[in-house]
């Protein structure tokens, strides 16, 4: 299925144009139309363990595919959604989508796989939600220790000391934390000593910058000391190719994501096979 794109010049054009507040409104209201009617799906993407080479963790990422239009990417609808208050419904039925695949997967795959999902940092500014996550874990019977949240700042955070109380009252049902995207965005570096996060995961622009920017290649490795001298562990996202590969592997990373290894698929195309990290062996390197 193909995705719709927009870039982000072409959404500032398209915002531009007559009529588009009427458009706006529009795709608002078909996506919340969607939330509220299921019309959302996920993909899992696994992230490798680089000493076992297993995948113990899968992270979910949201798909809107609608008729007659395509799929549309989450890119292309967050940061709407983050602006007119849907992230939180969207992040909630994410959230309650995982507790029915976890078991679906605990059965099926592996008995100890866990789940990652994104979650708004708007969304963790609310002890409301927080409570939330806990009531719809109890429905679904499954523990909160199964999951991994992971902090996306797209938004700026209006009150960090909010967002501390979110992390603290879901890990004391045993939830993790993992600061996505670090370094780019709205993520301050004050953060790796406020948030109660145990994972750090490198943006993947720094990982594009592999084999030809020194600069990217120093802040990685420069990244996983400061985070390994801190006890956390760090991931890196976005690896496309044997280069990239090799060099996070040498760094110290803890975990690998990208497309290399695995793409982002549908629960029923999730094979136990693809959640051993596939040997790469490339003679030429
Ligand atoms: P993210 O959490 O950093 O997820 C990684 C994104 O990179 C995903 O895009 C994934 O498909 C893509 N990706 C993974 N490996 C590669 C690779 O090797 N190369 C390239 N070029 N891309 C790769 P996706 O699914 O479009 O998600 C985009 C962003 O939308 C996510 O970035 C996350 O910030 C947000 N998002 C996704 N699902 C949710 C959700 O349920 N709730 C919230 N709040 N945000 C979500
Ligand atoms: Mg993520
Ligand atoms: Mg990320």
């Amino acid at each position: 299925m193909k995705y719709v794109n927009l870039s982000e010049e072409s959404r500032t054009i398209f915002r531009g144009r007559p009529g588009h507040e009427n458009k706006q409104a529009a795709f608002l209201s078909n996506l919340k139309n969607a939330i509220d009617t299921d019309k959302l799906s996920l993909h899992y993407q696994p992230r490798f363990d680089v000493v076992t080479g297993k995948a113990d963790i899968l992270e979910a990422l949201v798909r809107w595919h609608r008729p007659g239009v395509g799929l549309f990417s989450p890119e292309v609808f967050i940061s709407d959604a983050e602006e007119n208050g849907l992230i939180f419904g969207l992040d909630l039925w994410v959230f309650e989508r995982c507790c029915k695949d976890l078991k679906q997967m605990q059965e099926s795959i592996n008995p100890d796989v866990k789940i990652a999902v994104n979650l708004s940092v708007l969304t963790c500014e609310s002890i409301y939600f927080a409570q939330k996550i806990i009531n719809i874990s109890n429905k679904h019977d499954v523990s909160l220790s199964d999951f991994e949240f992971e902090i996306t700042e797209h938004a700026h955070i209006h009150d960090v000391r909010k967002v501390i109380s979110f992390c603290e009252t879901l890990k004391n049902y045993g939830a993790e934390f993992c600061l996505d995207d670090f370094g780019t965005g709205q993520s301050p570096l004050v953060n790796l000593t406020l948030l109660p996060a145990s994972t750090v995961k490198i943006d993947r622009c720094f990982i594009q910058g592999i084999g030809n920017s020194r600069c990217c290649e120093i802040i990685i490795q420069s990244l996983v000391e400061m985070v390994q001298k801190l006890d956390m562990q760090i991931v890196a996202e976005g690896i496309e190719n044997s280069e990239q590969y090799w060099f996070i592997r040498d760094s110290g990373c803890d975990q690998l994501q990208g497309f290399l290894l695995c793409k982002p698929v549908g629960i029923d195309s999730l094979k136990s096979p693809m959640l051993r990290s596939p040997e790469i062996n490339y003679p030429d390197y």
